[in-house]
């Protein structure tokens, strides 16, 4: 019955459909409305994975449902958790059979500041990671996304799947979601703010708002007009990396269409005009950006944004031939940032023998297909 495994079915799925979209499709084969809030709720709430786990409609309606659109589009793939515990990372195949890379991460609630709500009934914060492109352009130094080649964007049922996968096979109750996997998500651009309203709408999965966040590696103007159609309610999480124009462009190569300067001015209007707040991820590789004056930068771009920043010791990748700083020298840099008045977090990398740098799972799985 399901259509799941079949190849030549268009890529349209449940998951990805907006209510007035179901309601469209359920009239279309002569249902009443109503059964578009029932399949909803299926999706989004019960997170179903298979046609034959809805049990209030009759078996030859879900024949026939499942003949006319697909419910999932992706298949479960390999799975790999850190020996140490931390992060557990899954690799799924999408239905054209490409590989795309989520992340579970565990916490106990007392990693961040704020948010005591933050958590699951079991007071842990547990982090899905989505992927939104297969591969990406923007291509980060030092990221094992930007080294595969870029095949395509994802669909919104493709990301907001992910997280009810993720869900259904460890059996947890997900608490936040962040657009910091494989692909820069302003670069798909209609399939992320669709994933973000069926995330948080009510009709949705119904997370709170502020338990999504957007990272971007900072396509100004787009970060913008995504801030404003989403009326700022989700986080905005900015890569940054280097308070130096040539160290910025040498990492994140949109440094060169986008310098600092104009990101900085844009993101000034959305803490300002739009009174919200912003985080800069900061990625610390030894010798490259791990100086003081590095950290005098990062204080100077920050301090007036009111930004936090959360740093990220570099996770060594074959591509980019560098260091992971020492502890001692991580914690250096964090502090040359907190005597300057910044808010920091420090997020540790673990899980590195699980590939748990961006994309490397994904790199691996292509390359043992070669
Ligand atoms: S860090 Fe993000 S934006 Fe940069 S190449 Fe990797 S996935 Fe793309």
């Amino acid at each position: 019955m399901s259509a799941e495994t079949d190849k030549k079915q268009p890529m349209k799925t449940l998951y990805g459909s907006t209510p007035e979209e179901i309601e469209n499709f359920v009239t279309a084969q002569g249902l009443p409305k109503y059964r578009a809030a029932q399949l909803l709720d299926w999706i989004y709430q019960k997170n179903v994975l298979a046609w034959e786990e809805i049990r209030n409609l009759a078996q030859d309606m879900l024949q026939k449902l499942s003949g006319e659109i697909r419910l999932t589009a992706l298949e479960p793939g390999e799975e790999k958790k850190a020996v140490t515990g931390g992060p557990t990372k899954f690799l799924f195949k999408t239905a054209d059979g490409h590989f795309l890379e989520s992340v579970l991460i565990s916490q106990k609630d007392s990693i961040e500041d704020e948010e005591g709500e933050d958590v699951n009934i079991r007071g842990r914060r547990e982090t899905v990671c989505v992927s939104t492109q297969l591969g990406c352009k923007i291509q980060c130094a030092f990221c094992a996304s930007g080294q595969g080649k870029f095949t395509r964007n994802l669909t919104a049922g493709e990301i907001v799947e992910q997280v009810a996968r993720i869900s259904r096979m460890t059996g947890k109750k997900i608490t936040n979601v962040v657009f910091m996997g494989m692909g820069e998500p302003l670069d798909n651009y209609d399939a992320t703010l669709k994933a973000v309203r069926i995330l948080i709408e009510p009709w949705g999965f119904a997370f709170g708002a502020r338990r999504v966040t957007i990272s971007t590696s900072g396509i100004t103007p787009k970060i913008l007009e995504f801030v404003k159609a989403v009326d700022g309610r989700v986080r905005l999480s900015v890569s940054l990396h280097s308070s130096i124009d040539e160290v910025r462009s040498s990492l994140v190569p949109i440094n060169r269409r986008y310098p600092l300067k104009e990101l900085v001015s844009a993101l000034r209007k959305i803490n300002q005009d739009l009174k919200r707040e912003i985080t800069f991820e900061y990625t610390l590789i030894a010798g490259v950006n791990d100086s003081e004056e590095e950290a005098e930068g990062v204080s100077m771009i920050a301090k007036p944004l009111r930004a936090k920043i959360n740093v990220i010791p570099y996770n060594p990748i074959a591509e980019f031939p560098h260091k992971a700083p020492t502890p001692e020298a991580t914690e250096r840099f964090c502090d040359q940032l907190e005597r300057r008045g910044l808010r920091v977090t420090l997020r540790r990398t673990e899980g590195r023998e699980i590939d748990a740098a961006c994309g490397q799972l994904r790199l691996d799985r292509m390359r043992r297909q070669d």
